[in-house]
């Protein structure tokens, strides 16, 4: 069997390079393992899938951290914008939320992947339910795919096979080995956009409570790594939510730093104001228990822990709380303490940080600068971002720049 390029991964980022190599006028052969095509982009964005964030290539940018410059030709030939046009002139009406998260209108993932397959079998591209095993290579250049059942001869072979997180929906981590037995270097692989363990029994306590509008601090060795206002929300576990996703995502160094969080549970408000707050409170239910005066304040459930971390009785009355009480209440709320044990496991990562080293692909074309013919794109390389549509947005640049690259490199090559 022959075909100009074999894509290997039908994701997003695979099934964007097939559609746009088969569009240069390649013969292009998507191979995917399981029976479903797209199987994690089915359940993106909590099953409505946000496909990108309507913002400039400088915002997308600074939402990867990493080296994003890598990222700026790939981003600039085919941007938010672009994709927004793309998916609407396909067909599919889209609508922007807030943080400038666009969505489809029928808030339904499916219809993302079910387009981009009509799409890509409108182009003409073959799609085989089978795993590869193996890219071969004569010569330096990429010669054939070995799958599960066959040998298919090709010109070039794009490696789209995600990362290794949410392994269930088919991104095993075989695009690693793949880039390794060619002679690849791939950067240390670890979960990121992932819920945090805690030690804290807190944690099982406040589970299910969420907290809005809270400014998460993370510290690494007592430096403080960032600091960012938004949601997030107490499991049994730990910690997760789009607070914490972010934070995990910015902590790289599992094996020799000690991380921990703080939380600011009143960010708006600077100490005196904070203050003067509890003041009024404590001055309006002078007669209550300590506990009681804080309702308005606080999330019910937080009032226990916040008293047990400062040792105030909860049975104390308002009126009896003392200056020290005070300050240490408010050292407590402006800095309520979290200790992390790390990340939780590869299969509840929203994404994969680390992966085929982009120092060795042309950032013009996605191509190996080691391998002629052969071309990565999507999770498996060392890109990854924070949450907001950034993470497909790198699937579809990265794979619209293979797809065409190699459609038209194997059709100048043929077969
Ligand atoms: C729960 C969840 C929600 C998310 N929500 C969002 C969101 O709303 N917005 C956002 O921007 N990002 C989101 N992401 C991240 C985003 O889904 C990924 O970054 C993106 O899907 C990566 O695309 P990809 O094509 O590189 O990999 P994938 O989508 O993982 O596709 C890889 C494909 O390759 C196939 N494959 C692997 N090995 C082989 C092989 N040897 N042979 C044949 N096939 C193979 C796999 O079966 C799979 O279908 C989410 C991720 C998760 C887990």
């Amino acid at each position: 069997m022959k075909a100009d390029v074999v894509v290997i991964g039908g994701g997003a980022s695979g099934l964007m390079a097939a559609l746009f190599a088969a569009r240069q006028g390649a013969s292009v052969t998507l191979l995917e393992k399981n029976l479903k095509l797209g199987r994690k982009l089915r359940i993106t964005g909590k099953g409505r899938c946000n496909l990108t964030n309507n913002c400039e290539v400088r915002d997308v940018l600074r939402h990867i951290p990493g080296d994003g410059r890598f990222l700026y030709s790939a981003l600039n030939g085919f941007s938010p914008q672009d994709t927004i046009e793309f998916f609407e002139e396909s067909g599919l009406s889209l609508k922007t939320e807030r943080g400038n998260r666009v969505f489809p209108v029928s808030d339904c993932a499916d219809d993302v992947a079910e387009l981009l397959i009509a799409l890509c079998l409108e182009a003409g591209v073959t799609v085989y339910r089978t795993r590869a095993l193996e890219i071969q290579v004569r010569d330096g250049e990429v010669s054939a795919v070995k799958t599960a059942d066959s040998f298919l001869d090709c010109n070039c072979c794009i490696v789209c096979t995600g990362g290794q997180s949410y392994p269930l929906t088919g991104s095993t981590g075989d695009g690693y080995r793949f880039a390794r037995d060619l002679g690849h270097k791939v950067t240390p692989l670890r979960p990121s956009l992932v819920p945090l363990e805690s030690p804290d029994e807190c944690c099982g306590r406040l589970q299910g409570l969420s907290l809005k509008n809270v400014e998460l601090t993370v510290l690494e060795n007592d430096r403080i790594l960032s600091c960012e206002r938004g949601e997030m929300l107490f499991t049994h576990f730990g910690v997760s939510g789009p607070l914490v996703l972010t934070a995990s995502s910015k902590m790289e160094k599992w094996d020799t730093a000690r991380y921990r969080l703080e939380i600011d549970l009143k960010p708006a408000l600077d100490e005196k104001t904070l203050d003067d707050r509890i003041l009024r409170d404590f001055a309006k239910f002078r007669n209550r228990t300590i506990q009681n005066a804080l309702e308005e304040l606080l999330p019910h459930s937080m009032i226990p822990e916040i008293l047990s971390i400062t040792g105030i009785p909860a049975a104390l009355q308002a009126n009896s709380v003392t200056r020290e009480m005070r300050r240490k209440l408010l050292d407590v709320l402006k800095h309520f303490p979290l200790a992390i044990s790390g990340p939780r496991s590869w299969a509840e990562a929203i994404v994969t940080a680390g992966g085929v080293d982009t120092r060795e692909i042309n950032p013009h074309s996605m191509e190996s600068r080691l391998v002629s013919g052969l071309f990565f794109a999507g999770e498996v390389l060392n890109l990854d971002a924070y949450t907001g549509g950034f993470n497909l947005q790198i699937a579809w640049s990265t794979g619209k720049m293979a797809g065409i690259s190699a459609g038209q490199k194997s059709i100048r090559t043929g077969i």
